[in-house]
């Protein structure tokens, strides 16, 4: 897997070329505000390598899991979400996904229904 897709809108956000909104950065990871928030709380959290989303992953990726996870535990705490929040990653355009750069999606600040959309 390459490190960065020149054509990614979340490669060139990683290299700062895009501004955003950042909550949390570090070696592997980066958080960011989603542009278009769909609850109070609506951050990314992505691998500052290019990875196209989830079903790209290697068994040897672990740790890259663990630091994302990492970084959505600190940030859900960070936005004072201790009665919940929800994590989401799409994978393909069938399931909604539009920047194929991995994103995991944190959600909270208001009640949230089941199934999804
Ligand atoms: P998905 O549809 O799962 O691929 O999610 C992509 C997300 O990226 C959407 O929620 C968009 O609102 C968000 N997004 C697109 N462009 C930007 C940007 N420049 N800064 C922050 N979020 C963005």
């Amino acid at each position: 897997m390459s490190d960065r897709d020149p054509d990614c809108l979340f490669c060139q956000i990683v290299a700062g070329e895009v501004p955003s909104d950042r909550v949390h950065e570090d070696d592997d990871v980066i958080a960011f505000r989603d542009v278009n928030p769909q609850a109070p709380t609506h951050v990314l959290v992505i691998p500052r390598q290019h990875v196209a989303d989830a079903h790209s992953l290697a068994d040897e990726d672990g740790p890259l899991l663990a630091s994302l996870f990492g970084a959505i535990r600190r940030v859900a705490a960070a936005e004072g979400l201790e009665n919940g929040y929800r994590v989401i990653t799409n994978v393909g355009a069938e399931a909604g996904q539009s920047v194929f750069h991995l994103h995991l999606h944190l959600i909270g600040g208001r009640p949230m229904r089941w199934p999804p959309g």
